[in-house]
């Protein structure tokens, strides 16, 4: 029966059935899986294997949601009043405010719209990229798709560390566990087996399945896809895992604070400018006190910086768009901040800091050494004698038997594919098959030995045996195996010398480790060979042990070149105070040879190894993480130790890893950064950043970014922020000094510095444009020359505010002087009317706006160091300032805001005017440059480099010894 006919997929127990029933009902062959062009048509008829979020919300909620703010609220108050108002006085002509109004609140909502849709495609877009992969075999092709296409029926292939993709009936399992705690909350591996179960059991003992969402902790195996979708274990308790929705970050909650904080003191303000026209203006007609509450709300609005939640998530959005082009794909728009703030980088060392090439140099046995060269994958290269004298006989011939059993113990595969030499599997293992070519061995043994049994590699045992059927001993049974050779080494008792096997003694194991320490000196990654011939031709039982009284055969040493680009990045991260940490199961004297190639500098001058920490407290960590910088034969249950001690002693932790085990560790990091290539399902799903390339560099280049794009808010926050106390404090103290600078109440209308619609033009204009241009400036030089931020900072600090209210100040100071220079009487005699001097000073407090975007470009640096560096910038300031030009200048923009032409002199005047914020901020930078200079001359940190965004009152984190000074 097909699958389409039995009704709803999970009607069928398909743990009671036999495995071979159960792919003759989904219609799949065992061996070559489901044909393409089926898959094709199930994909159809079943859709994506996907859970069913919420039903997407329809665009015509979306465009409501913009409207629903108080703010907004507020205005359609202003609208309903202004409307009122006109048709009280008898309906004459337009209701110019209201349609202003009505039409500010549109692009308020069209911009809303806008940036949201763009954050929201660029989650999509993410969660793409990182999504979990499954391997299948189709049309007998095995191949990795995303789980999402896979289909009922089909045959999917599970290794260790996958993440299982559908729900799946086993064909097949060896040594298979699957963690199934994030389904059944049992955190225990469940063993798996294929025998068909003979009554219904609870969801955690049917063996012969796997679920969707769980994960193979050891083991491989194969199944049939049983269901997908909705359809799954995990899509019955759907509902109660719909919440997906991204957490607001740290940074916009305080965002979110700042906003609210401010939101309450402006209505306040706003409150108190109505009272106070209401009060002193005297008002006697229905449409002045129109204005005067228009007005309170306008500026209750305009002040009140709401987009910028939005704004922060689409600058987020876009810095995270560009890290994936640099192969960082980070999962969570909030991480980009804590990436930005990262003060430890803790590496692997093989695949990251090195290149994951491996090729075979050192082949150590009793007898002597051999030198192999050549580099890469391409079976070129010479072999020759590397010790004194002649080559001992016999040499050749056992190195020989050496690496082919070294090739035995494995599962790479190597070959020429269109003219490249490429590999499948650990780079480690082929490059023992590389090496048997090269000793023109190439294909040896390929007969001869049939594989009975495998006892896998992990990085907690460092070692791996198979146990093979030897055809030339008549079938018997021998265990080989290769790993660390510290760790082999206690499971040797023989030691293989030309023909003879003799036995290990302690002068003997000192010589091997002797050959070890060289070897690893020299960089060189070193295994262990050894094997035991059984004297059956069963093999062992499961369970039982084999791996003892195994013959040493010899040591193999490795060459795997640090990565060119590492050692620079691990400059620039030292630069940045950022200290680096090489974490590997390698051996401690290859860990402290390639750390030091590097340029990771370790305090304590040799690598701590697993061992050595097992023997230290929690206490005694914190202080051991101070000291050393290479941690060598740990096992992934160290990195998670190492992670919280650095975390206790206040770090902000990014840490790497690739197998199932390193899961906890990358979950508990502060960034858990995954490999995209050669790491496991599980970790990339654990981790909160994936590394396309495995590359270590690019994990800093992450860094940078994460701490541009913290910059830039920084930038539009100090834009905005200014530019909002500016019209706040240009109505407040225009209607409190109204007498002082000449402002008088016309007949029928009340004295006040701006009118409502004007200042919500203002808030339109800067909100918008220049304050998105300010959120990709290019990141300054200097983002990677100060320490990182601590976890106390505020994103606004003192500084800051201060600034912010200083430009205010200037702003408001400059355009109430500009209503006084025009407006008869006052500080200094003027002959405009009113209209005019309100035009021309509305005009003053726009450029100003866009005057203070050059500065708010820094703290400290000058507006006029990389000028034209952000040509999105002056695209933004150039259309604000067209957009000015036609308010003034245009007649029926005239009467919707009240404004009338300026004459080119006035323009002049209004640009010089509102040019004091550039001059008055320029001043402010250099007395702090100075300052700058002054305390880091006295050697006091903190503020560290000149151009640091840090606040005054911060102290510097906790730094590394060595490494974390600042620039
Ligand atoms: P990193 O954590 O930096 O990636 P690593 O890859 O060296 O380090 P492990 O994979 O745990 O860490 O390897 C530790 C040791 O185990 C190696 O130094 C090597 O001696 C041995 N080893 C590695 N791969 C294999 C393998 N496939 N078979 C047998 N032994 C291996």
């Amino acid at each position: 029966m097909a699958p389409e006919e039995s009704g709803t997929l999970a009607s069928v127990d398909a743990s009671l059935e036999e495995s071979a029933a159960v792919a003759l009902r989904f219609g799949t062959d065992p061996e070559s899986g489901l044909g393409v062009a089926e898959v094709r048509r199930r994909q159809e008829r079943f859709g994506p294997n996907e859970l069913v979020e919420a039903p997407p919300e329809p665009t015509w909620v979306k465009v409501l949601r913009q409207f629903r703010d108080p703010l907004i609220y507020l205005l359609f108050v202003a609208i309903a009043v202004s409307v009122a108002a006109w048709a009280l006085e008898g309906a004459h002509g337009w209701p110019y405010d209201a349609l202003v109004i009505a039409a500010i609140v549109v692009a308020n909502a069209v911009l809303g719209f806008v940036q949201e849709a763009r954050a929201e495609h660029a989650v999509q877009a993410l969660e793409r990229m990182s999504a979990t992969m499954s391997t299948v075999v189709r049309d007998g092709a095995q191949e990795r798709v995303p789980s999402r296409d896979l289909v009922p029926g089909d045959l999917m292939v599970l290794g260790e560390g996958d993440a299982v993709g559908a729900d799946a009936r086993l064909l097949a399992a060896t040594a298979l566990q699957v963690s199934e705690a994030s389904l059944t909350g049992e955190s225990e591996a469940v063993r798996k087996q294929v025998e068909v179960l003979a009554e219904p059991a609870a969801l955690g003992d049917r063996q012969n399945m796997v679920f969707q969402g769980t994960a193979v902790a050891q083991g491989v195996g194969r199944a049939v896809v049983t269901a997908t979708g909705m359809h799954t274990e995990m899509g019955q308790i759907a509902d109660l895992l719909l919440t997906t929705e991204e957490e607001p970050s740290p940074l916009q909650v305080e965002i979110g604070h700042i906003g609210r904080t401010l939101g309450l003191a402006v209505l306040v303000i706003a409150a108190v400018v109505t009272a106070t026209v209401l009060l002193t203006a005297g008002v006697h007609t229905a449409q002045q006190a129109v204005t005067a509450l228009l007005l309170g709300v306008s500026l209750a609005v305009a002040a009140v910086p709401e987009g910028l939640p939005t704004i922060i998530s689409v600058v987020l959005a876009l810095g995270v768009q560009r890290m994936a082009a640099r192969n960082a794909i980070v999962k969570r728009l909030s991480s980009v901040e804590t990436l930005g703030s990262a003060s430890v980088i803790c590496s692997d060392k093989t695949g990251t800091l090195t290149r994951g090439e491996m090729t075979l140099g050192r082949v150590v046995t009793a007898l002597g050494g051999l030198t192999v060269t050549g580099a890469g994958y391409r079976p070129e290269g010479a072999v020759e004698y590397a010790g004194p004298g002649p080559e001992p006989p016999g040499l050749r011939e056992q190195a020989t038997e050496l690496v082919g059993y070294g090739c035995l113990a494995g599962n790479a595969t190597w070959g020429e594919v269109d003219g490249e030499w490429e590999i499948q599997g650990d780079p480690t293992e082929a490059a023992f098959l590389v090496a048997r070519a090269k000793l023109g061995n190439g294909s040896a043994g390929a007969d001869r030995y049939r594989r009975v049994g495998e006892v896998p590699f992990t990085s907690e045992r460092k070692m791996m045996s198979v146990l093979v059927a030897d055809a030339e001993r008549g079938g018997r049974v021998s265990v080989v195996s290769k790993g660390a050779p510290d760790v082999l080494l206690d499971h040797c008792a023989w030691v293989q010398s030309g023909p003879d096997v003799v036995a290990l003694d302690q002068a003997g194991r000192r010589r091997v480790l002797h050959e070890v320490e060289q070897l690893s000196a020299d960089a060189f990654r070193t295994l262990g060979v050894a094997y035991r011939h059984l004297d059956g031709d069963q093999s062992p039982e499961p369970g039982v042990e084999v791996e003892h009284d195994l013959v040493l055969s010899g040591v193999v040493g490795i060459i795997d070149p640090p990565r060119p680009e590492a050692a620079l990045a691990v400059a620039d991260a030292s630069r940045a105070g950022v200290r680096v940490l090489m974490i590997t199961g390698d051996h401690p004297l290859t860990a402290s040879r390639i750390a030091r190639d590097l340029g990771v500098v370790d305090p304590a001058g040799r690598a701590l190894r697993g061992t050595d920490l097992d023997e230290l407290d929690d206490v005694g960590l914190r202080e051991a993480v101070r000291r050393h910088s290479v941690y060598a034969r740990v096992t992934p249950r160290h990195k998670q130790r190492i992670v919280d001690a650095l975390q206790a002693e206040g770090h902000i932790v990014a840490m790497t890893g690739d197998g199932v085990n390193d899961a906890p560790a990358l979950k508990s990091a502060d960034i858990g950064v995954a490999m995209g290539r050669s790491g496991t399902e599980v970790s990339r799903e654990a981790a909160r950043m994936i590394l396309a390339d495995d590359n270590f560099a690019t994990i800093v280049a992450a860094v940078r970014e994460g701490r541009g794009i913290f910059s830039n808010i920084k930038k539009f926050l100090r834009y905005l922020l200014s530019s909002n106390v500016g019209e706040v404090l240009t109505v407040f103290l225009g209607v409190v000094l109204a007498g002082v600078v000449g402002l008088t109440a016309p007949a029928g209308g009340l004295a006040v510095p701006l009118l409502a619609t004007q200042i919500l033009w203002i808030n339109l204009l800067t909100d918008s444009a220049p304050a998105l241009a300010m959120g990709v400036d290019p990141e300054s030089e200097d983002v990677m020359a100060r320490p990182p931020r601590s976890r106390s900072d505020r994103v606004v600090d003192l500084t800051m505010w201060r600034g912010v209210v200083e430009v205010g100040l200037v702003m408001a100071a400059a355009t109430l002087l500009t209503l006084d220079l025009m407006l008869p009487g006052g500080l200094v005699e003027g002959d405009s009317n009113l209209l005019h001097a309100r035009t021309a000073a509305f005009t003053v407090l726009v450029l100003a706006q866009l005057f203070n975007a050059l500065n708010a470009r820094s703290e400290t640096v000058s507006a006029f160091h990389g000028l034209f560096a952000n040509r999105w910038l002056w695209a933004a300031l150039g259309l604000s300032l067209l957009l000015q030009v036609a308010v003034v200048h245009l007649p029926f923009l005239n009467r919707a805001f009240t404004t009338t032409p300026l004459t080119v002199q006035e323009w002049l005047l209004c640009a010089g005017m509102a040019s004091t914020v550039l001059w008055f901020v320029e001043l402010r930078k250099l007395v702090l440059r100075r300052a700058g200079a002054s305390r880091l001359g006295a050697g006091i940190p903190g503020e560290g480099s000149l151009t640091s965004d840090r606040g005054d009152t911060a102290p510097t984190p906790v730094q590394d010894p060595v490494q974390g000074q600042p620039g």
